[in-house]
């Protein structure tokens, strides 16, 4: 059985701000057996749209989700695991940790120090600029949650400072077709996690700066310098009501843009070895990201001059209620390709759990097969024991 807190899609129902939309493709959508089959193949969903194509999944699959039951503990038993909830308890040989990579905003420390007087919120907070405070905004974070609420926040007339540290820069389209093609059709998304260089590292990536919308547009931090987005370097620390940021905002522009033109490089490489050139554009190369002639170092948040912070600085996982020592002290999940290190628990659903893709829509009916044939192993090998039966 499948145990949800909510209703299906829930995350998509109740974690998003509104004009969020996926940033990858429709044509990308599927999920086993079920595929986007809409007019617009190269659109990206609305939440509206998502929600109704995970809702129809799950009645078309015919899962046996029971709703609006929370799991408050999984504890270990001698054949397998209890599982407590706000409905009663169940027991099971095996479970899936399927409840989400995003549950909780990752917050810096340094938040404390900011002063009361600023409203704070988180992504899974925001919903839209009218819930902010009329004056400037401070956005941290511009992976792709800080490049669209940036985009978003500064459209509503707020003037935005966007505090940029590591990050992904990604063209929307290149060569004439969505970039997330070419991270599909070069097998880049495929890569499993057993080839992966620095498995640590492509777990801790930021996700890619990309928003999805009807005109297929890039928000890169060209684009948001150039509508008027203030960027400043990482927010280093905040001390005696002083944002004080890093000067190191060149180097970070030079390594995304490095980075950016090594992808570009193989998927040329890949579309050359494949004779695929007749099927794309010419090659393309961007404007290097431009650094302001002179970007501010401190920002005086007593001054009024900003009136809300947005930390768009990531999600992470909660396992609050897991009462196995399977998590790490860092709060990471401790499982080899989704085999948790606990004899029948396993995990879905988790960065590069077992391919690049494995966080998205379209990552999860490989993984699913690949841990459920594990899976299926386990039950098949373990015998369970009666009721006064000897272990
Ligand atoms: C802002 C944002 C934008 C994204 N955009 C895209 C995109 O464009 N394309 C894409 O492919 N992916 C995108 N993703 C990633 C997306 O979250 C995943 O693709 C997808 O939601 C993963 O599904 P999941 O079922 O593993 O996790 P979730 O969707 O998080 O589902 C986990 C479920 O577990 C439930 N749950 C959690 N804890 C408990 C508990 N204790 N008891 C009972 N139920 C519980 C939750 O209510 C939730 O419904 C985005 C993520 C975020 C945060």
């Amino acid at each position: 059985m499948v145990l949800e807190r909510g209703d299906v899609a829930n995350s998509w129902r109740r974690e998003r701000w509104d004009s969020l939309r996926l940033l990858t493709p429709n044509w990308q959508a599927r999920l086993p057996g079920h595929r986007y089959d809409g007019p617009d193949p190269d659109g990206y969903m609305t939440m509206a749209e998502v929600i109704e194509f995970v809702s129809r999944f799950a009645v078309a699959a015919g899962a046996p989700v029971r709703t609006h039951i929370t799991v408050t503990s999984v504890r270990q038993t001698d054949d397998g695991y209890h599982v407590a909830t706000d409905h009663g308890d169940f027991r099971c040989r095996t479970l899936v940790l399927a409840s989400g990579a995003c549950n909780l905003p990752s917050v810096p420390a340094l938040r404390q120090a900011v002063p009361g007087s600023l409203d704070c919120l988180t992504p899974l907070e925001y919903r839209n600029p009218d819930q902010l405070p009329e004056g400037g905004v401070l956005v941290v974070g511009a992976s792709a949650t800080g490049v669209q609420l940036a985009d978003e926040i500064h459209r509503s007339g707020r003037s935005v400072t966007l505090s940029v540290g590591e990050h992904v820069r990604l063209p929307r389209t290149y060569r004439g077709r969505d970039v997330l093609w070419w991270m599909d059709a070069s097998g880049i998304w495929n890569q499993r996690y057993d080839e992966v260089d620095d498995l640590t590292r492509a777990r801790r990536l930021p996700s890619p700066q990309l928003v999805g919308t009807p005109e297929r547009r890039t928000l890169d931090l060209n684009a948001l310098s150039a509508a008027g987005v203030e960027v400043v370097g990482r927010l280093a620390a905040v001390r005696d009501g002083q944002a004080l940021f890093s000067g190191g905002l060149r180097n970070h522009f030079a390594l995304a843009d490095l980075k950016m033109n090594r992808l570009l490089d193989t998927f040329d490489d890949w579309a050359h070895r494949h004779s695929r050139e007749a099927d794309v554009g010419h090659p393309e190369r961007f404007e290097p990201t431009r650094a302001p002639a002179s970007s501010r170092l401190t920002l005086d948040l007593g001054s009024g001059e900003i009136r809300s912070i947005i930390w768009a600085t990531g999600f992470r996982p909660d396992y609050s209620w897991l009462d196995v020592p399977v998590v790490d002290p860092k709060g990471h999940l401790r499982h080899e390709g989704g085999v948790v290190d606990a004899p029948g628990l396993y995990a879905i659903g988790l960065p590069v759990l077992r391919r690049r893709k494995s966080t998205f829509i379209h990552g999860a009916e490989d993984d699913a097969r690949d841990v459920v044939d594990h899976l299926a192993g386990y039950l098949a090998n373990t015998t369970v024991r009666q009721p006064g039966q000897a272990r």
